[in-house]
């Protein structure tokens, strides 16, 4: 059996009570080096076999499974936050699948709500949060094209961009393209929960200087929209002239 686990945004105490477990109970743990914290190792037991994927390919990994199932042993699979947000999930459990080999996904994935196994990549919006890609050479991922970002804009999405440090001058000029004002609050979060966090705010139009004052070059998420500012509407929920189903207007 193979589990695949969501490691959380980083600080330790951060992945869920049944991932420690499961950690606690793998024979072999494959974990995505350059992203996840290594302290998530302290739950495994001393008998357990450590992988780095950073430097592996994807038929490595799946030869350390196949390996550790000819012997009777549980791998977990450790990617860091939600595994379905580019995790490279879909061809690992694809081949896992020819092989016959038993796996189990973190319940928490975003991916249960979709049909299939398709990692979420590219642009899409849920609830007002948008997850964008924008990657105009080429990268390990596939891309999302500059346009489908400023399409995002001129709808004033609230956005929250992965693997974008390197490119936030583009970035920039397409929020710029797609109207959003120049004073749109921004943030750089580098390393959200890790000791070493750090959270830097600016605004839409100085966002690649804000990053390269602070030498921040990946591990960050880029978030952009009026939600960082100091508006906001009071919820009705708890709002005592309104009425719900739990509860009655106060007169
Ligand atoms: N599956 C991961 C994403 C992997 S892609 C998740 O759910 O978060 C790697 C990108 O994720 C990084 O380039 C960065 O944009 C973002 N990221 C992941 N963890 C982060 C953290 N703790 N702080 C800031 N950004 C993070």
């Amino acid at each position: 059996m193979v589990h695949f686990i969501g490691a959380g945004p980083g600080a330790e105490d951060l992945i869920t009570v049944r991932g420690a477990k499961l950690l606690g109970e793998a024979d072999v743990i494959i974990y995505a080096g350059s992203l996840v914290n290594p302290a998530l190792l302290n739950y495994k037991k001393e008998s357990c076999a450590v992988y780095d994927s950073a430097s592996m390919t994807l038929e490595q990994v799946i030869e350390v499974v196949k390996d550790t199932e000819a012997r009777g042993g549980m791998t977990v699979r450790l990617h860091t936050g939600d595994p379905s947000l580019y995790g490279a999930i879909r061809e690992q459990m694809d081949e896992l699948d020819k092989l016959g080999v038993g796996l189990r996904r973190d319940p928490r994935c975003v991916l249960l709500l979709r049909r299939g196994r398709r990692p979420l990549r590219g642009v899409y919006t849920a609830r007002g949060i948008t997850v964008g890609y924008h990657h105009p050479h080429g990268g390990p991922h596939p891309r999302a094209e500059g346009e489908e970002l400023r399409k995002m804009a001129s709808h004033g999405c609230t956005m929250v961009l992965f693997l974008s440090t390197g490119l936030l001058e583009d970035v920039e000029q397409e929020l710029a393209a797609g109207g959003y004002a120049p004073d749109t609050p921004a943030a750089i979060v580098y390393k959200a929960t890790w000791p070493e966090q750090r959270v830097y705010r600016c605004t839409v139009s100085t966002l690649a200087k804000t990053a390269r004052e602070n030498q921040v070059t990946k591990t960050a998420l880029i978030t952009i929209g009026h939600f960082l500012g100091d508006d906001y509407e009071r919820s009705k929920l708890y709002d005592p002239t309104f009425t719900h189903e739990f509860r009655e207007a106060s007169k």
